[in-house]
């Protein structure tokens, strides 16, 4: 038995596509009549010129779309077409490494992607250009044969796409049935590889980017995903499949963390949404990532990425077709079993372009001018990060793991799209401008960024028993500090015990040589969690022998001076593999240097 992929059927793709006009323009905002029996979300044609937009609301004859496109030129009583269909994804081999637009086209010169200063559209408005390339082949590996009964996510072959992924074929969900044919080898992606019942299967399919992939079960996110970054491995970790918001004032290292999540963090896929923000830095990623080497694959870091450049140059409305589209393409991969990062920066440019489409809608203005379903936006945005068993009947598992910036005005953590991203992230790092001045980057304030994901257990088990022991210690020791620090600037620092001494000095280790990681050092932008242990135990070893020697009258600043401590400050350039030894070297030296000062 056939079941034909019930999307088709849901959305009536057959029907003749009906034509109506443009009534009025406002304008990302365009209202047509005449268009009759569209659907809510269809994607239309608009105008002579055929800009892509989104029906958005319908009300008795009128229909409202959103313009993904420029929309000046545009006239009163030119056509609308509904091309009866939503606004889809393009799923397969070839989206690796590639980069697209809100609307998933292409845009492959790179030099395009600056900011252009007379706002030229980056592809000729109207455009048709098809996501995926239907001329090249692929090596298409059967994973089953006729005979084989097969349900929605089971594998059916396999392409090495890149050195870094092999990419997937799924049975399209809603179909299933009894393999009837297969074949193998160099195929397009249009060309069936597959089939089922007799029905054909090709490597390409759609999905609706506002309708989440459908999934066996949910789990509980029990997994860090590592990111090579101290601040947050250790004190702030966040789960595969769980979501990360982190807002921060203008040049607070938004974009910089993100960059650098994408590059290190241990995802099999990367997606990254540069939503509203300037085209100029995801031109460094795109210069950059190609040259950088993937440790985990041996492969350069674009063969694992997915761009999605939305620039602020480009048409607002797109903005929010950025980010589904880009939350669609990241579990289209989770389904073939992969764990997926997607970066969304920044979301509050996605939120503005809500706003700004809310108030040409004319609708009532809920908190600072934000549309009443801003919330339930962000919401259904940040569930679609999660950690799955995926359809199929292989019980394999794949995550989404979202981390989304915020750029809330003047730094002010008060405002709607922060409130709303920290209600709905379990991970929140909170970028500090007064860090950011003082140059201490990542400036993830420790004081104020939580974590609500227990990971624990995965880094003891995994990288070092007394992991959770020392993290504990290192976040009470910088509470300890942060007080101190207060009294110190009411009452100064004479006053202070040579055990506070200590706990200062040590807090200023903990900060400068352990939270601090230059994003632009070759040697210190990714710290294995092993180093990271090794960092720690150093740290403590530190405070510790500090303090039996004060304890024998030794002088806290010549505790604190003594080579051993200072050493600390080199860290940070042990090579991974050696970071155990040098931290057991460097940890005898600072006890018996320090017994001997004693
Ligand atoms: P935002 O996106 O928040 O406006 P950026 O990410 O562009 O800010 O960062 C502004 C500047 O701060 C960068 O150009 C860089 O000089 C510095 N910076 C930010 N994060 C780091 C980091 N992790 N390591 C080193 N420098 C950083
Ligand atoms: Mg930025």
């Amino acid at each position: 038995m056939t079941a034909t992929p019930s999307l088709d059927r849901q959305r009536g793709v057959d029907r003749a596509a009906p034509t109506g006009e443009i009534w009025r323009i406002a304008g990302p905002v365009v209202v047509a009549r005449g268009l009759d029996r569209v659907r809510l979300y269809n994607v239309v044609r608009v105008g002579r010129a055929a800009l892509v937009g989104e029906v958005i609301r319908l009300s008795g004859d009128l229909a409202t779309i959103q313009v993904y496109e420029n929309t000046s030129g545009l006239r009163v009583g030119e056509p609308v077409l509904d091309t009866g269909r939503p606004l889809e994804a393009e799923l397969g081999p070839g989206l690796l490494g590639r980069i697209f637009d809100g609307t998933q086209r292409p845009l492959e010169a790179l030099a395009r992607l600056g900011d252009d200063p007379f706002g030229r559209p980056l592809l000729p408005r109207g455009a048709s250009v098809p996501s995926l390339d239907r001329e090249r082949t692929w090596t298409f590996e059967p994973r089953v044969a006729p005979g084989d009964r097969v349900i929605a996510g089971d594998i059916l072959g396999v392409v090495a796409e890149t050195r870094a992924l092999q990419h997937r074929i799924l049975v399209p969900p809603g179909m299933h049935g009894v393999v009837t044919k297969v074949s193998s080898g160099s195929r397009k992606l249009q060309e069936p590889v597959a089939w089922i019942d007799d029905v054909p299967v090709t490597m390409l399919s759609r999905w609706p980017v506002r309708d989440p992939r459908p999934v066996a079960a949910r789990l509980a996110a029990s997994t860090p995903l590592i990111t090579g970054q101290r601040s947050i491995d250790v004190l702030f970790p966040i789960a595969r499949g769980g979501a990360a918001t982190i807002p921060g004032g203008f040049g607070t290292g938004k974009t910089v963390l993100q960059q650098s999540l994408a590059k290190w963090s241990h995802a099999d896929v990367v997606v990254y949404v540069g939503c509203g923000e300037r085209g100029n830095e995801l031109a460094e990623v795109l210069q950059e990532f190609p040259q950088l080497i993937d440790p985990r694959t041996g492969a350069s870091l674009m063969e694992r990425t997915i761009l999605i450049a939305n620039t602020s140059n480009m048409p607002v409305a797109a903005r929010e077709a950025s980010i589904y589209t880009g939350v669609t393409i990241a579990e289209y991969f989770r389904d073939q079993g992969y764990h997926v990062a997607l970066m969304a920066d920044s979301t509050s440019r996605w939120g503005e372009a809500l706003r700004e489409v809310s108030s040409r809608l004319e609708e009532m203005p809920a908190e600072e001018g934000y549309p009443a379903y801003l919330s339930s936006r962000l919401a259904e945005f940040y569930e679609r990060g999660a950690a799955v068993r995926c359809a199929g009947s292989d019980r394999r598992e794949g995550s989404v793991t979202i981390i989304g910036a915020v750029s809330p005005a003047g730094g002010d953590f008060s405002e709607p799209i922060t409130q709303h991203s920290l209600r709905l992230a379990g991970t929140f790092w909170a970028l500090e401008t007064s860090l950011a001045r003082t140059r201490h980057f990542p400036a993830i304030d420790w004081n104020r960024s939580y974590t609500l994901y227990d990971l624990t257990g995965w880094f003891d088990r995994e990288v070092g028993a007394d992991w959770e022991e020392h993290r504990a210690w290192a976040r009470q020791l910088l509470q300890r500090e942060a007080q101190l620090l207060e009294v110190v600037q009411l009452v100064g620092a004479d006053t202070l015990a040579a055990p506070e001494r200590v706990l200062l000095r040590t807090g200023r280790l903990l900060r400068e040589d352990f939270l601090q990681q230059s994003a632009f050092d070759e040697q210190d932008a990714y710290c294995d969690p092993p180093k990271q242990i090794a960092m720690l135990r150093a740290i403590r070893a530190a405070d510790t022998a500090m303090r039996a020697a004060v304890d024998r009258s030794l002088p806290a600043e010549t505790a604190a001076a003594a080579p051993s401590v200072t050493a600390l400050a080199q860290m940070r350039f042990w090579p991974a593999d050696e970071a155990g030894q040098h931290a057991r070297a460097l940890i005898d030296l600072l006890h018996s240097e320090l017994e001997n000062l004693g």
